[in-house]
């Protein structure tokens, strides 16, 4: 694996990160009103750089070896691997464990726009490294958010300093997609609370305390009456709860991924018993863009490795690189990265307005994205992985090239966190939701503000205009085939639709999630180039893409179901004795 500077070598990184994010807006809300921003930069610039080099050259090195040994089972204790914790251990003596728990208690205080791109510079080096080093600021960001000043005291600081390992549980064997079916059960027992019921597929559970997911308030249903509950894996010495196995995967083969076992388990409360729901969502949402951005480290590291291939395989007396089929792949996965890394940022900056200033369009605008960044950032990320592969010819499948290892951990993206298809149902409700809204922007430039409001100059502006048009057509035959069998007065009528009306938009989700996705990034890519005129080839090649898409979708949306409803009616009436 190329080994050197993760962050400085890196030219579409230093990019952005020196001509393109708002600094101006992001320092003042996170040092204050009269911070230096250029001073501030440059700091952060200097904290980037160090975990650049760090991970760049140490983590880097090991990670064959860290994806090779595994996890560690022996004699039914599961453990993370010695390379693996020697990562940590580098980066939490760099001060870099918890870069964005708040300075207060011990961590970085960084805003998540910085974080953003130290995590995709670990996720370049080593996917398992990233997910586990993830657990000590996801758990953190819930106890911050939610915990009371005695649980903030006890836990932050050891997780800043990497001395403590946290993991989220929300998953169970019968509850997948489906988190509302859960059953794990918390019962107030004198003065604290038992946990009983099982998790399943828990990341980092091997670790210090789990923060549960579980069913506090009796008789609720759904995603009702939940709450969320810390519980230390032991107490004074006995074990409080039991890591049953770590399951034996392929992707991110380092990270425990754990079932968990609570049995009469002694937690505590983190915020209010009923609201676990609400607040776990928050932290879900952050993550989501943490997938997004996992998969752009992924995407990087096969990039380099393809693109150095690339250069020096020769094949009928060339570079494979100058056949045109190669050549238009290192160009496609150039441009998804680039896009996704405009995506990603524009979504953390949102992000940072949303935490520190707590802005309500920021917000609203996050929303959308995230669905994207979290599809985009998974399915586009293996095709990217594939392709490096597929570049490498036969050596792409031999362990000792690494492309194998980028394609298979990059499989895990579209699973965790809510799968690529939750993603699209729930990109896609939204989008129905604002069309029903306001059925008038159908004739205009569509639902979404955000997309309606950008205009581009040239051929990527026309392109852009053009994938845009698309998508507006497809939900006005979308509309007009729920007018027809609803009649007009029902899409006035703005009341919920049913799951049987829904249909059609929940069949083609995924596609018009694929041409909203592009879109966005068409967007970014041209906003981008708008302000560095040397970005111009790549927004012309993201926006074009983006046309072939929408235009695409645009045809399969508008040829019908393809018999799929006739399907699912044979199998219920199979189901029904
Ligand atoms: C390596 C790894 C790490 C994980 N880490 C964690 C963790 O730390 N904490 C945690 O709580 N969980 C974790 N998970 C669990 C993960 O979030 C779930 O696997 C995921 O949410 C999907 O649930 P499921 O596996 O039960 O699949 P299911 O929900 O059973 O889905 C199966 C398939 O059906 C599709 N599907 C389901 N419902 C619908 C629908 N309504 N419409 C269309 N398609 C649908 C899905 O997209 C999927 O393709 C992890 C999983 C893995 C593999």
């Amino acid at each position: 694996m190329k080994t050197g500077n993760y962050f400085t070598d890196n030219e579409d990184l230093i990019a952005c990160f020196d001509r393109l994010v708002p600094w101006e807006r992001i320092v003042p809300l996170v040092e204050g009103a009269g911070a230096d921003v250029a001073e501030t930069v440059s700091t952060w610039r200097e904290i980037l750089s160090l975990a650049g080099r760090y991970v760049g050259n140490d983590v880097a090195s090991r990670a064959a070896k860290v994806d090779e040994l595994g996890v560690i089972r022996e004699g039914g204790r599961v453990d993370m691997n010695e390379p693996l914790k020697e990562n940590l251990r580098g980066l939490a003596a760099l001060g870099l464990a918890g870069p964005s728990i708040p300075r207060e208690y011990g961590g970085g205080g960084l805003p998540f726009t910085v974080s953003a791109i130290f995590f995709e510079v670990i996720s370049r080096a080593c996917a398992s490294t990233q997910v586990q080093h993830a657990f000590y600021t996801a758990p953190a960001a819930l106890i911050h958010r939610f915990g009371s000043e005695d649980q903030r005291r006890r836990y932050l600081p050891r997780l800043a300093r990497g001395e403590l390992m946290g993991a989220v549980a929300m998953t169970e064997p019968q509850a997948g997609s489906d988190v509302g079916a859960l059953t794990t059960a918390a019962t107030q027992e004198g003065d604290h609370w038992c946990l009983r019921g099982r998790k399943q597929f828990i990341s980092a559970g091997s670790g210090d305390f789990v923060i549960v997911l579980a069913r506090c308030v009796p008789a609720s249903r759904g995603l009702d009456g939940l709450g969320l509950f810390i519980a230390d894996r032991r107490i004074d010495g006995n074990e409080n709860y039991a890591v049953e196995r770590a399951e034996h995967k392929n992707v991110i083969r380092a990270s425990p991924t754990c079932a968990l076992s609570f049995d009469g388990t002694r937690a505590e409360l983190l915020g209010p018993a009923g609201d676990g729901w609400k607040e776990i969502l928050t932290f879900m949402n952050e993550s989501r863009v943490g997938v997004g951005i996992q998969g752009l480290g992924i995407a990087q590291a096969a990039f380099e490795a393809a693109r150095a291939y690339g250069a020096q395989r020769v094949q009928m007396g060339r570079p494979i690189r100058e056949h045109p089929l190669v050549a238009e792949m290192l160009l496609d996965m150039e441009t998804t990265i680039a896009g996704l890394r405009a995506l990603i940022l524009e979504a953390a900056v949102l992000q940072d307005r949303v935490l520190f200033a707590k802005d309500e369009r920021a917000s609203r605008e996050l929303r959308e994205l995230t669905p994207l960044v979290k599809w985009y950032g998974a399915e586009e990320v293996i095709g990217v992985c594939r392709r490096a592969l597929q570049l490498h010819g036969g050596y792409g499948v031999v362990t000792e090239y690494e492309v194998e290892r980028h394609l298979r951990d990059s499989l895990i993206l579209p699973i965790y966190e809510g799968t690529s298809q939750i993603q699209s149902l729930m990109a896609v409700k939204d989008l129905m939701k604002a069309t029903l809204a306001r059925p008038r922007s159908l004739v205009g430039r569509g639902p979404s503000h955000v997309l309606a409001a950008a205009s581009f100059d040239g051929q990527a502006g026309r392109d852009y205009a053009a994938a845009r048009g698309a998508l507006v057509r497809t939900l006005r035959g979308l509309v007009a085939g729920l007018a027809r069998r609803r009649g007009l007065d029902f899409v006035r009528s703005k009341r919920e639709l049913s799951e049987e009306e829904q249909g059609p938009f929940l069949l083609h989700a995924e596609r018009l999630t694929e041409s909203l996705a592009h879109l966005h990034v068409a967007r970014v890519l041209c906003e981008q180039a708008r302000r560095l005129p040397e970005r111009r080839h790549l927004a012309e090649r993201g926006a074009r893409r983006a046309r072939l898409v929408a235009e695409r979708n645009a045809r399969a949306i508008g040829s019908g179901d393809g018999g799929v409803f006739e399907r699912i009616a044979a199998w219920r009436s199979d189901r029904t004795p």
